[in-house]
């Protein structure tokens, strides 16, 4: 007999219209996203989708993994389905479940009916499976307040179907349902977890990083794109579009004011960002900023950057403590790569007394002696977009 998933959605986001979009745009990403694995057919009913291997060939366990990954899903389950009744479900549980429970001190049975032409309530059908299971399982005692094991029975429209416990999903909204918008990734910590979060909101998510070659090394590149293909499991396949800075930061250095160094390279990958979110169709930008951290991000040094650009900022980032933001990258698997020691062009040019209180006027006047449009144009033309999927080799 077959085993089967079943990925829960959201309940408090589906409320009214929204619900059959999101619906449907979950069943389509599951799709896409079990397709490298075999045959598979996926459906959806009651805040539900069903995710059923069609052959012997499919990559069950691998299925399974990826589901992990996808937005939309709170909580998901293997389970094994069967017939709706007392027998069929006892047998199932006992084929199924038998050797977990054989494993467990105490157990008790949970059970949900949303067929209610089924003639047992739920609560007289945990009595009836949890019964039958203490006499086969003698070692295993009945506790319905602290079990250690739990057996699930759901009685739905097609079947009856018979898991053990629930595992936490991904999250979220469904990919694509949000829009899009472009990460600022640098080599940090930060940007990638604030695109992590913001891809979490249902938002596909594309990047832009600037490159200072020869300043920094190839290798930072590369861990650049590493990154986004690590974030790419949850996010999607994505494109990284370098932008070589190197030009920037040099006519910075010399035409320009030392204490406002950053501030006038933020401003340029700001807006440089805009253009590039404008050809790509996204409408908003995500930077890694938090406040207080560093001293480009305080309120002041934020109201100059954010006024090189016209389209919302995301930072998803902005009220957190390291160590949240450490979990979430250690979560999702990408502190190991942003902890790598290869240089971001953020710290070349570092200015040895940045200004913490910038206003717009004295920026404004900073950068004054550079020619911004040529300059922007000459970045847009570097521009080399590499795509990136999380099933593709390891950059680094
Ligand atoms: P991170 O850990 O993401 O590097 P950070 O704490 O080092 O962040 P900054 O270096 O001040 O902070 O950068 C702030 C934000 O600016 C980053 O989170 C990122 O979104 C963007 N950024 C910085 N450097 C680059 C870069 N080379 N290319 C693209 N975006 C960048
Ligand atoms: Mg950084």
């Amino acid at each position: 007999m077959k085993e089967i998933f079943l990925l829960k959605m959201g309940e408090i986001v589906l409320k009214g219209a929204n619900k059959r979009q999101f619906e449907a745009r979950l069943r389509q990403n599951v799709r896409r996203r079990m397709k490298r694995y075999g045959k598979f057919d996926v459906y959806s009913m009651q805040s539900t989708v069903y995710v059923e291997p069609m052959d012997e060939e499919a990559d069950v366990d691998g299925a399974w993994e990826a589901c992990h990954a996808i937005f939309g899903v709170v909580s998901l389950c293997r389970c094994r389905p069967c017939e709706k009744n007392v027998e069929a479900i006892y047998q199932a549980v006992e084929n199924y479940l038998g050797d977990d429970l054989d494993c467990a001190a105490s157990f008790k049975v949970e059970s949900k009916r949303s067929d209610k032409q089924f003639p047992l309530t739920s609560i007289q059908l945990s009595q009836e499976i949890g019964g039958r299971l203490a006499e086969a399982h003698p070692a295993c005692a009945v506790d319905v307040h602290h079990p250690q094991y739990t057996v699930y029975v759901e009685v739905r429209d097609l079947a009856a179907y018979v898991h053990g416990p629930a595992e936490p999903g991904a999250g979220g909204l469904p990919t694509g349902v949000g829009g899009r918008a472009m990460v600022l990734l640098s080599g940090g910590i930060d940007s990638p977890v604030a695109a992590y979060m913001i891809a979490k909101r249902g938002v596909e998510v594309e990047a832009v990083h600037f490159f200072s070659y020869p300043y920094t090394s190839q290798l930072a590149k590369d861990k650049v794109v590493e990154l986004a293909r690590l974030v790419s499991r949850y996010s999607g396949k994505m494109t990284v579009n370098v932008v070589s800075f190197t030009q920037i930061q040099e006519a910075i250095r010399d035409n320009c004011p030392e204490e406002y160094f950053t501030l006038i390279m933020r401003r340029f990958m700001m807006e440089i960002s805009q253009r590039i979110a404008g050809w790509d169709g996204c409408g908003a930008l995500i930077t890694g900023e938090n406040l207080g951290q560093v001293a480009s991000q305080t309120m002041e040094a934020m109201a100059v950057t954010g006024a090189a650009v016209q389209i919302p900022v995301f930072m998803p980032l902005v009220g957190m403590d390291k160590e949240e933001i450490v979990s979430i990258a250690r979560k999702i698997g990408t502190m190991e790569t942003s902890i790598l020691p290869y240089e971001d062009c953020c710290t070349v040019f570092t200015p040895k007394h940045p200004k913490t209180k910038p206003t717009l006027g004295q920026v404004l006047n900073a950068e004054k002696a550079l020619d911004r449009e040529a300059l922007i144009a000459q970045a847009l033309e570097s521009v080399e977009k590499i795509r990136v999927n999380f099933y593709d080799e390891p950059v680094l």
